[in-house]
């Protein structure tokens, strides 16, 4: 018998329908967990649509996952029955190579296990968090704080630890300069967390309609990037810009915002090959670099930092019914920051 309830797109570019099938009985060291909340991303729309090919179906999408421990395994030490735990976009890795060694488990040589659209370790597909349950390994389950409402830090396990971690790794903290470009689902979290580090924040959007919202979540500046002359009044300034835009934008542009030695890193994955100048990096030693979400004990960091910080996404709550039209409306932009959906609704 099927035991798990959940939404999956059947074939490529197909809209996402009900789906059954039977998650894996809890092993010796699994958590399975009642599945509340999964925040809605736009890796999803993405995938589902088989944008960058390669797609398994049908396919269950949602890396976001925030629920409650309803089973353990008898060798699990780190969780209990009734904990708040998240799962975010993997399951496993091949914890010997050197990146896994390092906790680096997202960047794993042999291959990391991703959350949905990968094969286990026994070659069976995975399926998401568009569903009622997930049984997961204890090492790759993190702790939600207790203070944190379950719907509000889904969104934290891929967007809040995608943000974190180059900010963190770049260095952003009092006396940098620090710019997010889109006010997406990632760029509204990169502006909580560089804020709550300390950080200058400016944000790049593509008009300044959001102006008020950003300045609300943390930013210090809001510039448009329609208009020229944002390019140039802010040359030569930041330490480090992220870009969180799903299509190819100008990077040139936003080289020329970067003081020397300062980074532009892509989390946004480009729909198309992006053509960079060499000068403007050969002049002022500035790097271009790109960086995938983080790994388990980073992303534990990050979630103890946003319990710390009261730091949990904005999002509006929606039945998985809704899902197609949610998906054409992160497309469309017309989402402040993040849908979540709610997983009691696939009863
Ligand atoms: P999102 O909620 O749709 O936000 C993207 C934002 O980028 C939009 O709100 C918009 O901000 C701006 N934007 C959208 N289309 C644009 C265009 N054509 N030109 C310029 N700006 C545009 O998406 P998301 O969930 O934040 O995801 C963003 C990207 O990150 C996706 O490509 C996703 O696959 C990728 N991602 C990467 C990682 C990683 O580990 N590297 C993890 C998760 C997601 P404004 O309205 O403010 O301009
Ligand atoms: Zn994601
Ligand atoms: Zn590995």
């Amino acid at each position: 018998m099927p035991n798990t309830k959940a939404f999956a797109a059947p074939a490529a570019k197909a809209p996402l329908a009900p789906f059954s099938f039977d998650r894996r009985a809890p092993g010796d060291h699994d958590v399975a967990i009642g599945i509340r909340f999964c925040g809605i991303c736009h890796t999803d729309i993405h995938q589902t649509r088989d944008e960058w090919g390669e797609g398994m179906y049908p396919m269950v999408p949602g890396h976001e996952i925030a629920g409650v421990v309803t089973a353990v395994g008898p060798k699990v030490k780190k969780f209990k029955v009734g904990d708040h735990v998240g799962v975010g976009c993997f399951v496993d890795s091949c914890r010997t190579c050197t990146e896994c060694k390092k906790g680096e488990e997202q960047y794993c040589s042999v291959g990391t296990v991703f959350t949905y659209a990968s094969k286990d370790k026994e070659g069976r597909p995975t399926y998401g968090g568009y569903s009622d349950k997930i049984v997961v390994d204890e090492n790759y389950v993190l702790r939600i704080p207790d203070n944190l409402p379950l719907d509000g830090a889904a969104p934290l396990m891929c967007a809040g630890i995608t943000l974190f971690s180059p900010l963190k790794h770049w260095g952003a903290g009092p006396g940098r300069k620090v710019g997010i470009i889109g006010l997406g689902g990632l760029g509204h979290m990169g502006v909580k967390i560089a804020h709550a580090m300390g950080a200058e924040v400016t944000v790049f959007s593509q008009s300044l309609k959001k102006q008020e919202d950003g300045k609300r979540l943390g930013a210090d500046h809001f510039y448009a990037t329609s208009d020229p002359e944002t390019f140039e009044k802010l040359k030569g300034q930041f330490d480090l810009i992220v870009n969180t835009v799903p299509a190819a934008n100008n990077w040139d542009q936003f080289v020329n915002l970067l003081a020397t030695d300062g980074s532009l890193v892509m989390v946004g994955v480009p729909d198309d090959a992006v053509p960079l100048n060499g000068f403007p990096l050969i002049a002022k030693r500035r790097s271009v670099a790109g960086s995938m979400i983080g790994g388990i004990a980073e992303t534990q960091e990050m979630l103890d930092f946003c319990g710390k910080h009261n730091i949990a996404s904005d999002i509006e709550v929606v039945p998985v019914q809704k899902v197609n039209e949610a998906f054409e409306r992160v497309v469309r932009g017309d989402v402040r920051y993040r849908f979540v959906i709610d997983c009691a609704t696939l009863e």
